[in-house]
């Protein structure tokens, strides 16, 4: 099995790009990115947080941690390079590791409020958070209601202070099984377009618990209309997973998708009904759904004309930020700033918000890329 490698700042020169950067140019080239406005469609809220958020947390709540050391904590909290390249293992090791820190509606709150904060700082001026809110009541006797209310609150809270838009989404977990599914879409339905509920998403095992067997599910949230649809597909299985999530489960956007490169059908298909794909380089890497930053597909997926987005999925479990994922998307995965631009803009354009606040969107977007661009592309060259 292949094992994860955290891409370095020492990047070699992608296809993309005519020769290789030193450290200035690409802190440099870093600081250009961060500046830029972005818009990210896929981040998990609970795999969003600070190392010393983790250790204040489990200090006010006498959680019992393996380590209370701040650097001793990060393999437990974050994938390490070197770690089996693996969904099912990160799922199994990280993400049940965080669970236990979402103990109140406080807790709850303060991981939405910090990762607004965190955002924000990372140039990004629209996010779309996801969770389920079935995992993280299980783990602590939450009601669904407590769970979203806290990372509302939180959100709330971060907006006051910073001037980031923002949508959630909630979360059907497929592990659950259909009657919590069920349960999921009603409250869903219940609470769409309120606390910045704009969609629903479908995570988990997908090879496990494929996309048909949700159809029921989805079929009343399509049929109802007012939320967004996303699904996680083309992840752990191939493109059929994908084809099945925008059939019989009406996904808009699919979460990664990478692997409809495949097959050219699947791909023509994507890009012929302009379905969204919200790729995640690092993440692709780490989980084993690509194998290298070099092979991953978003550089011809783009090629294509296939909607391809860039984000981060869990920033905390991978320790990275969108600026490095857009860096990387330069350097590793061989992108030209024109790529980038395309890419930034699907983003805005895939954004669960009404038609004329995503067109405002798309368009400061596109303009500050124009603007940039001279800037970047003689970076980029050597200039
Ligand atoms: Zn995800």
């Amino acid at each position: 099995m292949t094992t994860f490698d955290r891409p370095t700042r020492q990047a070699p020169a992608g296809p993309g790009n005519a020769r290789s950067l030193g450290e200035a140019e690409l802190a440099e080239l870093a600081s250009e990115l961060q500046k830029l406005p972005k818009a990210e469609l896929h981040r998990h809220l609970p795999g969003s947080y600070r190392l010393q958020t983790l250790l204040e947390l489990a200090r006010e709540y006498r959680l019992d941690l393996p380590t209370y050391d701040l650097e001793g904590l990060r393999q437990y909290a974050q994938v390490q390079p070197g770690t089996p390249a693996n969904l099912g293992h990160i799922l199994r090791t990280v993400s049940t590791f965080l669970r236990q820190f979402f103990v109140t509606r406080e807790a709850i709150a303060r991981f939405a409020f910090e990762m607004v904060e965190d955002a924000w700082r990372d140039g990004i001026v629209y996010l779309e958070s996801r969770f389920s809110p079935w995992v993280l009541s299980v783990a602590h006797g939450h009601s669904f209601d407590d769970v979203l209310m806290g990372a509302a609150q939180g959100v709330a809270a971060a907006q006051r202070l910073y001037p980031v838009q923002t949508g959630m989404l909630l979360g059907v977990t497929r592990e659950a099984g259909l009657a919590v599914a069920s349960q999921l879409a009603d409250y869903a339905l219940d609470v769409a377009g309120t606390l910045g509920v704009v969609g629903v998403d479908l995570a988990g095992d997908e090879e496990m618990y494929p996309p048909r067997q949700f159809a029921g599910v989805f079929e009343r949230i399509r049929a109802d209309g007012r939320l967004g649809i996303t699904i996680h597909a083309g992840e752990a299985a191939g493109p059929d997973s994908v084809r099945a999530a925008v059939e019989t489960l009406g996904a808009q956007r699919i979460g990664h998708g990478v692997r409809v490169i495949e097959d050219a059908e699947t791909t023509e298909f994507v890009r012929a009904r302009g379905i969204v794909l919200e790729t995640c380089p690092t993440s692709n890497v780490a989980t084993g759904a690509v194998g290298s930053f070099a092979a991953h597909p978003l550089k011809p997926l783009l090629a294509r004309g296939v909607a391809a987005t860039i984000n981060t999925d869990d920033p905390g479990w991978f320790d990275i930020s969108l600026t490095g994922e857009y860096l990387v998307s330069l350097t590793r995965l061989g992108l030209t700033f024109d790529e980038l631009r395309q890419a930034a803009i699907h983003a805005a354009a895939g954004a669960f918000l009404p038609d004329p606040v995503r067109a405002a969107l798309v368009a400061r977007i596109g303009n500050a890329y124009a603007a940039a661009a001279p800037r970047i592309t003689a970076l980029l060259s050597g200039g």
